[in-house]
């Protein structure tokens, strides 16, 4: 035991130590991107079963995507063989259905209720508002698009919802505050159940989601909350990083630990960031110290139109993988001679809007190369998904006679979107082999962030700025890099978010990072936070080079 938990610390340097060893009560670890704050929580994790006795089932960790609790499930599984499965990995919205599940009598739901999806939900609000249009605006009013939902009109939607034997999204979290605000009782039994709490990304968080750590932790408790306040990009969708900058204030006696190395990034990528985030940093005195060497420069690059963008994105992959196209446009110091081995999915391509995608996507296809695109779409909320997931659940037998079954269904269902989304679901079933069916059924039940993505597959990987948070790939292209893209600019566009998003989009980047933009807008205002000696501008230099040696022949 002691053995197993002294080589737990000593993967960590001595702040990381100090955070993971923290004997109880709140701490808050604050730091900048790529400092291990995801790791430095695993490891509390793993210190806390491993070396202080503490039971798995004791255990609560809380990330936001159900990729980033797989992936801390998955580095649990590795520091702690055989007991991480006893751990609570979760999500807000999974801890907020767990919790539901068990009582659902006091939220009015029957045992086995379900999460409406789309087609659910319009049809209860076209029921109230007697109109398509109308019940498109009263849905967008409860999932936080477009001002405050009308409290009547949300009662009487949730009252029809109850009487379906329906759940929504909103409600996962939302019942589980009520029922525990309501009851002492209950919520101290929770307390004795997850007595040692801890939040990835916590800067993140929404009133909601802090009122229910609130409730499972008490001002006392042993709740750890990692984040990074300049990583704060979801303000749009009702988080509130003041809860962050206000934790001090709202758990007793709180201890506050800061972590300043980075170790994911080259050198000029970190400073190059620091720089883009500067003028608005919500950390006063941001400091990362790159522990990585290195001398290559960020590349900026700019292109006449989205397309010479994108064929500007696959000559550069062409090049880093060992093609022949793009030693071109090789300055020298950047870009080409990648001095470690590259697959695919070393390189993601990320952008501010899906539809920036597009371009990409076909460039790629054209090149040959292979790609996966993460999408946000929650699988629940689209037609078809849940006939299909409805047979896989009940259909006896052997799962491939479940499969059968539910693709039976699909073929029933004869609609060329209802197909292509169920294709979708069964995809990554697929890729888990169908081993862990039931898991999978759950979390698509909760509405969990379903997609075929497969993290272990050797492709490109495109996401958006937003779903590339907390991830880091040897190599990263940012499109778009222009005014009105990134940032957006809408009338209710929150500039400092959108510089945030870019400066989390930048620093997901190991070794290379490719900021790239067309002529056809201003190139974006971000990238003048950046200071010029850790930028190299390779079309710049050749169009120099040309002019040069034209000066020569005359
Ligand atoms: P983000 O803010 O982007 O979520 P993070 O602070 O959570 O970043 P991690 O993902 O935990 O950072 O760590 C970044 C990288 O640095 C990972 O590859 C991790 O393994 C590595 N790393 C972290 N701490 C150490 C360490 N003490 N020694 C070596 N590598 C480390
Ligand atoms: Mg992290």
């Amino acid at each position: 035991e002691a053995d197993e938990s002294a080589s737990i610390l000593d993967g960590l340097d001595p702040d990381q130590r100090v955070a993971a060893a923290h004997p109880g009560g709140p701490l808050l670890i604050i730091a900048g991107p790529g400092t291990g704050k995801t790791r430095t929580l695993t490891h509390r994790i793993a210190h806390l079963v491993a070396e202080r006795g503490v039971e798995p089932e004791r255990c609560l960790a809380i990330t936001f995507t159900r990729r980033a609790a797989e992936e801390m499930r998955e580095r649990l599984e590795g520091l702690l063989p055989g007991r991480a499965a006893r751990l609570t990995v979760t999500t807000f919205h999974g801890l907020g259905a767990l919790i539901l599940r068990e009582q659902h009598e006091r939220a009015g739901l029957p045992a086995d209720f379900r999460i409406a999806d789309e087609t659910e939900r319009l049809e209860i609000a076209r029921e109230m508002t007697g109109s398509d249009k109308e019940a498109r605006r009263l849905l967008a009013g409860f999932d936080g698009a477009g001002g405050p939902a009308d409290p009547e009109a949300r009662g009487s939607f949730e009252k029809r919802l109850r009487e379906r034997g329906l759940a929504d999204f909103a409600d996962l979290l939302r019942l589980p505050v009520t029922l525990l605000g309501d009851d002492p009782d209950l919520t101290a039994r929770y307390r004795e159940r997850w007595p040692w709490i801890s939040v990835d990304e916590y800067q993140d968080v929404d009133e909601t989601q802090y009122s229910l750590l609130r409730l499972l932790s008490g001002a006392e408790g042993n709740l750890t909350a990692i984040g990074d306040p300049d990583q704060a990009i979801y303000a749009f969708r009702g988080a509130d990083v003041g809860f962050f900058l206000r934790f001090e204030d709202d758990f007793a006696a709180a201890t506050k630990v800061l972590l300043t190395r980075n170790y994911r990034s080259a050198p000029a990528i970190v400073h190059g960031a620091v720089g883009a985030i500067r003028a608005t940093s919500l950390v006063p005195d941001r400091v990362l110290d790159p522990q990585r060497s290195g001398e290559r420069l960020i590349v900026v690059q700019e292109s006449a139109d989205a397309q010479a963008e994108a064929a500007f994105v696959t000559s550069t992959i062409d090049g880093l993988l060992g093609g022949t196209s793009f030693h071109s446009l090789d300055s020298g110091r950047a870009g080409g001679h990648h001095d470690e081995h590259l697959d695919f999915s070393d390189i993601a391509v990320l952008y501010r809007s899906s539809a920036q995608a597009e371009p990409v996507m076909e460039a790629l296809t054209r090149a040959g190369m292979p790609y996966q695109k993460r999408s946000h779409d929650r699988l629940v909320r689209r037609p078809g998904v849940r006939e299909v997931a409805h047979e896989l659940r009940h259909h006896g037998g052997e799962l491939t006679g479940r499969i059968r079954a539910a693709v039976e269904t699909l073929t029933e269902l004869h609609d060329e979107t209802v197909l292509r989304t169920a294709a979708e679901l069964l995809t990554p079933l697929a890729v888990r082999c169908g081993d862990d069916l039931e898991t999978f059924l759950g979390e698509l039940a909760l509405g969990a962030e379903v997609d075929a993505f497969d993290p272990r597959a050797d492709r490109i990987a495109l996401l958006t700025l937003h779903a590339s948070k907390g991830l880091e790939f040897p190599v990263v292209f940012i499109v778009g890099c222009e005014d009105g893209l990134l940032p957006m600019r809408l009338p209710d566009t929150d500039e400092d978010e959108e510089r945030r998003l870019f400066f989390v989009g930048m620093t997901r980047a190991q070794s290379s990072l490719y900021l790239s933009g067309s002529r056809r807008r201003d190139p974006s205002p971000f990238l003048r936070g950046i200071p010029g000696k850790y930028v190299t501008r390779p079309e710049q230099a050749a169009r120099r080079r040309a002019r040069d040696q034209q000066l020569r022949l005359i």
